[in-house]
C-alpha cells in the first residue's frame, strides 16, 4: 500500500506515467536524500507534469528503502514487497499515488522472494546500527498491497526475528487495506506487528467503491468484520479527499459520511485513528484536498469517542 502522506521519500524512484500507465521517464533521487533535495526533484517532476501533462507517480525499486522520518512512524525505514516497477494491488484507489493498479495477470512475477528480503533487511539493519541510526519503525508499505506477497507469514516471522537480535525497541507496522485477512495465515501474522495500520475510507460500501475501487470478489461487510476480529488491536487510517470522478461527486468528508464513519470507528474500538487528505497528484484529475481545519475538526470528533488520533495535512 502506498505512503501515507511522507513529505518526501528519499531512495524511491520517480516515475512519469503516461495515461496508458506506461512508464516514461525515471528519475531516482539519492538514498540519502535531504529535505531541499527532494524538493527539487519533486518541483522537477511538477515541472514536467504541467508540461508534457504527464502525472508524476512514485514506484520504490528497492526492497528496503528510506530510512525517511515521519511524524506518525520516526525513523522509518521502508520495505516494498511489490515488484519494483509496478504498482500491485487489491484495490484501485482514485487517489494512489503509486498510480492505476495494472491489469495483471497476477502471478508471483516480479516478488522478491523471502531469503532475499531477510538477506536485504540484515544487511541495512546492521549498517544503520553501525551508523548509529537506528529505526523507530520497520514499515511494510510500498507498491501496492504487502500482503499480497505469497510469503508475507514468513516474511513477517524473519522481520519479527530480526528486530529481536538486531534493533530490540523498533516496532514493526503494516500499512494494508485488509482485503487479505480472510486469510488466516495473513491474519495470524498481522497479529504478531506492533502496528497494523489498515485502510477504511468510509462507512458507506458505495463510497468505498468509488473511492478504493476493489477488485471482483471483494465484500466490504467481511473486511469490517474481519477487522472486528483483531479486538481492536489496529490502528485505522482514512484518507479523506473532496471533488468528481466520472461525473460522480467524492466526498467522504460531508456531514452524513462522517457521522456514518464515526459510528463505525466506535463500533471497531481501534488504538489510533490516522486522519489525512492527498498530498501528491492522483491518477484521476478533480480531486483535492480536505482542508487542515476540517482534518482537525473531524479528529476532535474522533477524541470526543476516546480514540486517539492523528492528523496529516
Ligand atoms: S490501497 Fe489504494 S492507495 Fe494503497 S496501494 Fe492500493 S490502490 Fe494505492
Amino acid at each position: 500500500m502506498s505512503g501515507i502522506g511522507y513529505a518526501l521519500r528519499p531512495g524511491t524512484s520517480i516515475a512519469y506515467k503516461t495515461c496508458q500507465g506506461q512508464i516514461f521517464k525515471k528519475i531516482r533521487p539519492p538514498s540519502n536524500i535531504s529535505l531541499p533535495d527532494a524538493r527539487f526533484y519533486e518541483k522537477r517532476v511538477k515541472f514536467a507534469g504541467n508540461f508534457i501533462f504527464f502525472m508524476a507517480t512514485f514506484l520504490f525499486e528497492d526492497i528496503v528503502f528510506g530510512p525517511v522520518k515521519s511524524r506518525r512512524l520516526g525513523v522509518s525505514l521502508g520495505i516494498n514487497l511489490l515488484p519494483g516497477d509496478r504498482k500491485w494491488c487489491s484495490f484501485n484507489c482514485i487517489y494512489c499515488e503509486c498510480g492505476w493498479t495494472g491489469k495483471g495477470p497476477y502471478d508471483s512475477d516480479g516478488f522478491p522472494s523471502r531469503p532475499v528480503v531477510a538477506a536485504a533487511l540484515k544487511q541495512r539493519l546492521i549498517a544503520m546500527t553501525a551508523k548509529k541510526e537506528r529505526p523507530d519503525t520497520i514499515t511494510f508499505a510500498g507498491n501496492g498491497e504487502p500482503t499480497l506477497h505469497p510469503s508475507f507469514p514468513g516474511i513477517i516471522s524473519d522481520t519479527v526475528a530480526l528486530r529481536d537480535l538486531i534493533v530490540p525497541e523498533a516496532r514493526i507496522a503494516v500499512l494494508s487495506n485488509g482485503t487479505m485477512l480472510d486469510d488466516p495465515s495473513v491474519f495470524n501474522a498481522l497479529k504478531l506487528v506492533d502496528q497494523n495500520i489498515l485502510k477504511i475510507d468510509s462507512a458507506r460500501e458505495e463510497t468505498v467503491r468509488l473511492l478504493n475501487q476493489p477488485g471482483k470478489g471483494f465484500s466490504y461487510s467481511r473486511l469490517v468484520e474481519n477487522i472486528m476480529r483483531l479486538g481492536g488491536k489496529f490502528v485505522l487510517q482514512t484518507l479523506f479527499v473532496r471533488g468528481t470522478y466520472n461525473g460522480k461527486l467524492v466526498d467522504n468528508a460531508s456531514e452524513g459520511e462522517i457521522n456514518d464513519w464515526l459510528e463505525l470507528v466506535d463500533r471497531l474500538g481501534p488504538q489510533l485513528v490516522m486522519v489525512y487528505t492527498i498530498a501528491r497528484d492522483t491518477p484521476v484529475t478533480g480531486l483535492g484536498k480536505v482542508p487542515a481545519e476540517e482534518l482537525y475538526s473531524i479528529a476532535a470528533r474522533v477524541e470526543k469517542l476516546g480514540i486517539k488520533v492523528q492528523v496529516s495535512t
